[in-house]
């Protein structure tokens, strides 16, 4: 079983401008970073359109491809920071939700709101409720804390329809994202006043992956994905080893999920790739550092399979 945990359907007109200019400087950063160097005009114009998919036809068609059972989709909500798109959330919400409808056996959307729309908790009832998405996505970068009051109301909701959480953490975006909001000790109130709701921590929260292994080690209804780690598994496979053990090794092999952070990071590594290079852990590790096929299956599908199958 191959999951996807971490994926976003994107489509130009969901998000604002501003929201495309971001991802074209963090693709720049990374370029430069890796000594390749694109005009900033270049890749908005010629790679970010690469990653829309309003009808999900490129997912799909890598999925068959690829082997890949199932992804899991999370929308974006960054009305607050860059103002409304072209197309309403409620589009996005339900473009997910037809995607899901079409191929049920395949996709499993969530649903995703800042907490600071003044309807954001009847947003979420209606995408849960109505159109049949699965959970909610959150993306605190944005600016808002999980542990706020307004965020609380939604998580009362969530809780309520017994749907899980992905929460996005670590120090993800560049400007005018902020990674202050992505610290997972925000969590700790979430985890410990909302004990029912099963919570992915995206990302493993990048910068600081310690800190949220040592959180969820010690508080059991939350999870972590591995999304967005594969410039770290392509140019720095020990750290990645290194990291992905110690995830396991304070986890547990049934709280730590593959996901890819898609079609964002395609460029670098497709979903089948990073895959295969999971799937290769037990022979390729370096030395001193071992790991299961228990643990890969359970890492590349078994788990996403169990939170999500009560739901699909
Ligand atoms: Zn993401």
């Amino acid at each position: 079983m191959l999951i996807d945990a971490h994926y976003h359907l994107v489509a130009e007109e969901w998000y604002p401008e501003g929201w495309w200019q971001t991802v074209s400087s963090m693709y720049l950063n990374g370029m430069k970073a890796l000594g390749m160097e694109m005009p900033m005009d270049t890749i908005r114009q010629t790679l970010i359109p690469t990653m829309w998919d309003p009808e999900g036809e490129a997912l799909i068609n890598d999925m068959v491809t690829n082997g890949i059972d199932k992804t899991v989709l999370l929308p974006m909500d960054y009305w607050l920071m860059y103002g409304e798109p072209k197309s309403s959330l409620e589009k996005q919400l339900k473009a997910y939700a037809k995607l899901q409808r079409k191929h049920p056996d395949k996709i499993i959307a969530l649903a995703t709101v800042d907490p600071r729309r003044p309807d954001a908790v009847k947003i979420v009832e209606r995408a849960i409720k109505e159109w049949g998405l699965k959970g909610l996505n959150l993306y605190p970068q944005t600016g808002f804390f999980v542990n706020d009051p307004k965020t609380y109301h939604v998580l009362e909701k969530v809780a309520e329809l017994g749907v899980p959480l992905t929460c996005h953490t670590g120090q993800l975006g560049a400007a005018p994202l902020r990674g202050k909001y992505g610290d997972p000790i925000y969590l700790d109130d979430v985890i410990q006043d909302f004990p029912n709701l099963t919570i992915t921590a995206g990302h493993m929260a990048f910068g600081w992956h310690e800190q949220l292994f040592y959180l969820a080690g010690l508080k059991y209804n939350i999870m972590t994905d591995i999304s967005a780690w594969q410039d770290v598994a392509k140019f720095n496979f020990r750290k990645f080893c290194t990291v992905l053990r110690n995830a396991l090794d304070r986890l547990g092999k049934d709280r730590v999920l593959f996901g890819t952070d898609n079609p964002f990071v395609a460029a670098l590594m497709s979903t089948k790739e990073y895959a295969d290079l999971i799937k290769g852990l037990p022979q390729n590790s370096p030395d001193g550092i071992t790991f299961t096929e228990d643990e890969v299956n359970a890492i590349l599908g078994d788990n996403a399979a169990r939170i999500f199958s009560s739901k699909s």
